[in-house]
This record gives C-alpha cells, structure tokens and sequence, in this order.
C-alpha cells in the first residue's frame, strides 16, 4: 500500500474524485498518490480566501500579530524537516542535503517576512501648510500563487511568506510532479492556527486547476513561477482582469571567466552551479563563457569535473549528481544535447541517458557552441553546460546578452574594474562577482526580458504583495 496526501482547502483536509502517482525519479517506483484537484475545488479554495480577507482577521489586529503567526509557522516546519526532506528526496530525486537546506530556506522565508510584518511603513509627503497628505499599504487581498516542481518547498515559501506578512490570504497550486513535501507547509500552517481560508495548498493538473486559478474572477493576483510558454498564458489570463503578475520563469543564464579569474573558485561555482539538482535550476550556470587564452585549459578543467560526478540516488551519500525529475525531463534534455551537437557543438563528455533505472542525465560538458546553437539559446534545465569562447570584453558582454532571458549573471575576474564594469553591461536582474548563487534570501531576485518580471525574496518582494494608497488631506 501506497501512502497518499490530500489537499488544504479552506482549513480542512480534503480528497478529490481523481488522484495523481508521485513517481520516483531514481528507480521510476511509485513514492504515494496524491488528490488531484479540479475546477470546483480551486473556487472552494478562492471563496475561502475571499471570506478571510473580508473578515479581516489578518489586517484587523495589530502587525504584530502577523509576525508571530509566521514564527509560528517556520517553528512548525522545522519541526517537519526530518520527515519533509525525505519525501522531497523521494518525489524530486534531489539528495538529502539539497532537501533538507530547502526546508531550511524555507524556514528562513517566514523568519524573514515575520519580521517585516510590523514594519511595512508609509510616508508623509510634504504638500504646503493647508495639506496633509500619506501613504500606506494595503495587501492586495486573494494571491494566487502557481509553484513548479524543482523547489516546491522553497519556491512556495518564497511567495506565500512575504504574502501573509502583508496581511494576504493565498491559494497555492502545487505542481503534479512534486506535491507531496509542499503537504508539510499545510500541515505547519494548519499547527501555527493561521486562520481558516488564509493558506489553501492545492494540486491539480496545470491546464485545468492552474489555468482555472489564474483565470479565476476573484483573485486579486498572480505570482506563477515556472515556464516562459506557462507565463504566458498566463499572462492572457490576467490581462482580461488587469490582476498583477508577478512573473519567476527561466534562464539561460552565462557566467564570463576573464583570463585572471582563480580557476579552483570558476569550478566550485560549476559545480554547484550547473550539477547540483542535476541542473534543475532556474538560475543554473547554463553557458560559460571563457577568454579565449584560458580557453582549453577551462574546457579540460570543466571535462575532468564532470567526469568526477557519481550519478546516484538522493539516498546514496555518494552521489553528486541526482537524476532529473522526470521521463519526460530526461526526454527534453536530451533531444536538445542532440539538437545541439548535431548543430555543430562539440561534446567533450556525457550527453546520453545513464545506463540504468531512473532519469538519470549523464554530465554534460559542450564546447564551441555557437550563438546560434539551442544549447546556447534554449533552457535545458539539466547538468548540460554549454561553452563559448570570446576575445575580449565587448564579444563578452555582447555574447552573454545574446538570448531572449535575463535572469542571472556572473563575472569571473580579479579586476574590480572588470567586474564593475560587467554588473553595468549584463542585462540580468542579478549578477554574480567569483561565486554563482552568491546572496540569498536577503537579496532581491527575478528577471528581465522572457525571464520575467517583479521581484521575490529581500525587503523588496514585500511590496509586490502590497497596494499604495495615498490620502491627501486638506486643511480648511
Ligand atoms: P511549468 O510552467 O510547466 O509548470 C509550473 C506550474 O504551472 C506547475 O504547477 C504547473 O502545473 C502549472 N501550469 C502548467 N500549465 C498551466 C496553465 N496552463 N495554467 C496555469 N498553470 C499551469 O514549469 P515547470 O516545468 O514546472 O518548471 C520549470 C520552469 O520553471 C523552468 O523554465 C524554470 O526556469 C522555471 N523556474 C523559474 C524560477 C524563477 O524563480 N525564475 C524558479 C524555478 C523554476
């Protein structure tokens, strides 16, 4: 027997007339169903975040008491850590660690947001002596938050924390792939007695409990992070209503090594950069490119590195590369390896399937790959990393620039004038200096162009969740 999971809907644990298998992506077994929500469930979930915010139940009391609500929470969900990484191991294929430092940063999220909660400020604007006139924020009122599979946890955290924080009540559609450790948000919610309607957690398919809930005409906003094709159509969907959007899609995104870049540091970044969760990554290091007088020397050092990953279950603590989440992942990744190297790409390791159970990707290291090549301009979203030579600092800019996303960025150098002059040219809404993924919760993230749009995480993403409202005051 099989366990199986429910929804959160409207402050109670429910079953739906379908269910979905959570497969296994390092042995293809079967980790539990899951209830899979329809249409009817997604407005039951919506009318219940309505009643919550026209209750006034989190805007009425004092912030305050919004901040301990959500220590309530991250206290609850550390307590869930030992059994939550385990069932994300089981349903993402992601290795135990990775696992548990994303129920941590999740943790972190309520932590984070609990203590804006009291402290979301308006201004007074000077207007003269017969004039009073202030800001404040308002939430928006229903957030309609659409989660992929890579980091379900993380991810869900990252929006519905600051949401809360701002006094919002929020309906969550969980991804098929990866429902079941999102379960565990609900159940510390449901112990941190956040009022009923406040937090619904639901799973459904994509094109119908996905697409009813950004369609829905009683949301007040959309925050979807996932694919350009998925944002979009969302974002015809939000456009009937004008609902904002906040958009999280992906990346193809270039870190640019300079010939007096520390080459140990460049290969700790690859490392985590483009294998850790087996590339699954919005932000991965998916391109590097390199000056062309270090050129063969990156291209043999990145080679060996990939040659080091031991593929492996999560379970295994030998394993530094985990498999991809899905058959139909795996399929992807690989039809684009082919795609590129039959367009000229050279490979230098992997490309294929391992030759075992579960949907395991080979490490991969590409060369040559020119501006035209998908595997320069495509998101693979697997441990593919494609490489580009350049001349100079122009070509560099230029080349890193050259693809319709702009989420992250990063600079290799010892020259701050290098590295400055790099965080000016590249158009990406984060850019890295020696070490990929450096910042953190504290520190703003999203993108620009097809990478979408607002930002989550730091102080900032708190006002995507906010309303200003100014009253002007007029002294007689
Ligand atoms: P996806 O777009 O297929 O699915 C994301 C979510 O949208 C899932 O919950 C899915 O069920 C739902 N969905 C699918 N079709 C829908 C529809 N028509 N209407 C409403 N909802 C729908 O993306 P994915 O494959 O789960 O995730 C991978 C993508 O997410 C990659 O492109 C990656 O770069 C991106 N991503 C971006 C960030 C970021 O912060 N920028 C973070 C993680 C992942």
């Amino acid at each position: 027997m099989v366990e199986h999971y429910r929804n959160f809907i409207a402050g109670e644990w429910q079953d739906s007339a379908q269910n979905i298998e959570v497969i296994n992506p390092a042995d293809e077994s079967v980790v539990a169903t899951m209830a899979c929500a329809g249409k009817a469930e997604i407005d039951q979930a919506v009318a219940a975040a309505r009643r919550c915010v026209k209750s006034g139940v989190l805007t009425k009391p004092r912030p305050v008491e919004r901040m301990q609500m959500l220590l309530r929470i991250a206290h609850e969900l550390r307590a869930l850590v030992d059994v939550g990484a385990p069932l994300l191991l089981a349903e993402n294929g992601k290795k135990l660690s990775e696992a548990e430092t994303e129920f941590h940063n999740a943790i972190r999220y309520f932590e984070y947001y609990a203590g804006m909660a009291d402290k979301i400020e308006g201004k007074s604007i000077p207007l003269g002596e017969d004039y009073v006139d202030f800001t404040y924020y308002e939430p928006l009122g229903v957030s309609a938050q659409i989660v992929p599979w890579n980091y379900p946890v993380d991810l869900c955290a990252r929006s519905l924390a600051p949401a809360l924080a701002a006094g919002n009540a929020v309906v969550v559609k969980s991804p098929e792939l990866t429902p079941l450790a999102m379960t565990l948000l609900a159940t510390a919610c449901e112990r941190a007695e956040v009022p009923k309607g406040a937090v619904s957690i639901v799973c459904g398919h994509g094109h119908e409990a996905g697409a009813h809930l950004a369609a829905h005409h009683d949301i007040d906003q959309i925050v979807f992070t996932g694919s350009v094709a998925t944002g979009r159509s969302i974002l015809h969907a939000a456009a009937e209503r004008a609902v904002p959007c906040v958009m999280e899609l992906g990346g193809k995104s270039a870190a640019l090594v300079f010939p007096d870049a520390n080459l140990d540091v460049l290969m700790e970044s690859v490392d985590w950069g483009i294998f850790s969760n087996a590339g699954q990554i919005c932000s991965a290091m998916s391109r590097l490119l390199v000056h062309q007088d270090i050129y063969a020397e990156v291209i043999e050092r990145a080679t060996a590195l990939a040659k080091l990953q031991v593929l492996g279950a999560g379970t295994e603590t030998t394993t530094t590369l985990t498999p991809v989440a899905s058959a139909k992942q795996q399929s992807t990744v690989l039809n684009l390896c082919e795609q590129g190297i039959s367009a000229g790409a050279q490979l230098q390791v992997g490309g294929r399937a391992a030759d075992s159970k579960g949907y395991f990707v080979e490490p991969t290291i590409v060369s040559d790959v020119a501006p035209d090549n998908p595997l320069f301009t495509q998101e693979v979203f697997g441990p593919v990393l494609a490489i580009t030579p350049f001349s100079n600092e122009e070509e560099a800019w230029q080349l890193a620039n050259a693809t319709d996303y702009g989420l992250v960025a990063g600079v290799f150098t010892q020259d701050l004038n290098i590295a400055m002059r790099a965080s000016r040219e590249l158009k990406a809404g984060q850019v890295f200096v020696n070490e990929w993924f450096a910042g953190g919760i504290e520190t703003p993230f999203g993108g620009i162009k097809l990478s979408g749009f607002g930002r989550e995480k730091g102080q900032e993403a708190l006002y995507s969740y906010v309303n200003t409202k100014n009253v002007a005051i007029r002294i007689r």
